[in-house]
């Protein structure tokens, strides 16, 4: 059987703009190309769900791309998502936010007025678009039922990523990160999986679970692993529980080991939203010696004096913000502010997500301790990271940089 060409959807009041899209994307990629003038019409056409790409015009009368980004989320649609519009970048960028924040696929924005280059750009992103691995593209859902069972039959595992030493270059802590290994599929992405056991409000069982494996290996492995600093992620529904500090505090100390050597990380805009009765459980951690991080730091929208207002002793700058924070102004900027405030607040601050080396320049010369990032390492079973825990000590680093 012939394979169809892909169809590709454009959505633009300017009737001029439409043709020259088509003229200028068939030039790319041979394909089938719908231009709608308008988003009503786009939206009730059957076509709108069977398109390989869907091209949006921000600025359009009738009804503008904002109302169309939220139609299209309602709609489902997980088709990649272009934005175009004559505003300036910053319009677009924002504009991408919503749409993520939707839960669209977004792959480029193109600011006006078009040219060959800015589609051979975009069809190199709509390549890489298709090429991703599915944890990118939710593509396979799986039934709620299935994920809380998995909890009860043991499913999910520790995988750890190490954090590094900014100046040693050595291994110094390390992020449990839960998996879930499937009987069927292999390892699952917690993408598919927290969210919902979030919203099932079991995600307490979980962390008990990763606190487990995670005191085991230690145990397991205590000579090697004496001086590390272990993570763990807790949601914000756990804080409702009173007994947590508790509960955690008997997990470590039945196998010895110390709450000093656990850092509990909670993400800001969970603990802000509900600050009274987190502050309780928060400070009870504190005293029973567990370390307490703000993950995901800069996705929230507190303030200094809440930040000042909470036991932390760690930061940990989102990866959205650290990766390409080199050469994007805005991120650069997020990042210098941040470490300015963990600074002034005395917190020890972790960059998350470093995969470039111009961004590991900048955040080493921002003062930054600790790194956790592909640039060095990505989050692996206990085995692998025995091994190269291993080689990591016995290695002596350049130390260049
Ligand atoms: P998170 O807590 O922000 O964890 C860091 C995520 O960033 C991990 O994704 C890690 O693999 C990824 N990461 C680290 N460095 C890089 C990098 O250089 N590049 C890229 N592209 N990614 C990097 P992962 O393991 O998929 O976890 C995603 C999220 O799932 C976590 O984000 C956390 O919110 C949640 N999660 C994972 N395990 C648990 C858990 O045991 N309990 C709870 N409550 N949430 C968990
Ligand atoms: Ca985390
Ligand atoms: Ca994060």
């Amino acid at each position: 059987m012939l394979e169809q060409p892909p169809l590709i959807l454009a959505i633009d009041d300017s009737q001029l703009v439409l043709t020259q899209l088509e003229f200028l994307i068939s030039n790319q990629t041979p394909c089938k190309f719908i231009g709608f003038d308008c988003g009503y019409k786009a939206l009730s056409s059957p076509e709108i769900h069977q398109a390989s790409l869907i091209l949006l015009d921000m600025n359009m009368p009738s009804i503008d791309g904002v109302e169309m980004l939220r139609k299209l989320s309602e709609l489902n649609l997980q088709q990649p998502l272009a934005l175009l519009s004559g505003e300036n970048s910053l319009f677009l960028k924002n504009a991408a936010s919503l749409a993520s924040l939707h839960g669209l696929n977004i792959i480029s924005c193109i600011e006006k007025p078009l040219s060959v280059s800015k589609l051979a750009e975009l069809y190199k992103a709509l390549c890489q678009f298709n090429k991703a691995p599915p944890s990118q593209k939710k593509d396979i859902t799986y039934p709620s039922e299935e994920i809380i069972n998995a909890l009860y039959k043991h499913e999910y595992i520790a995988y750890f990523q190490p954090k590094v030493c900014s100046r040693t270059e050595k291994i110094i802590g390390v992020e449990t990160l839960a998996r879930w290994n499937h009987p069927q599929n292999g390892i699952v992405s917690p993408f598919y999986f927290i969210e919902t056991l979030e919203s099932a409000n079991h995600t307490a069982e979980l962390t008990k679970q990763l606190l487990k494996q995670t005191v085991e290996f230690w145990s397991i492995n205590r000579t090697l692993l004496s001086n590390l600093q272990f993570s763990i992620n807790i949601s914000a529904n756990e804080l409702s529980d009173v007994s947590l500090p508790e509960k955690l505090e008997r997990i470590c100390t039945d196998a010895s080991m110390p709450t000093s050597q656990i850092t509990l990380e909670l993400t800001e805009s969970n603990i802000i939203n509900n600050i009274r009765s987190s502050l309780d459980v928060l400070l009870r951690f504190k005293l029973k010696g567990f370390k307490l991080s703000i993950d995901d730091f800069g996705t929230g929208y507190s303030s200094m004096k809440q930040l000042n207002e909470l036991p932390f002793d760690e930061l940990k700058i989102d990866r959205c913000f650290v990766n390409g924070s080199a050469e994007d102004p805005s991120k650069k900027a997020i990042v210098v502010s941040t470490c300015e405030i963990a600074h002034k607040l005395g917190l020890d601050i972790v960059a998350e997500g470093v995969e470039k080396f111009e961004d590991l320049l900048l955040i080493k010369n921002l003062g930054v301790k600790s790194i956790q990032g592909f640039y060095y390492f990505k989050p692996c079973t206990q085995t692998e990271f025995l091994q190269l825990f291993q080689q990591n000590k016995e290695v002596t680093y350049s130390n260049s940089l």
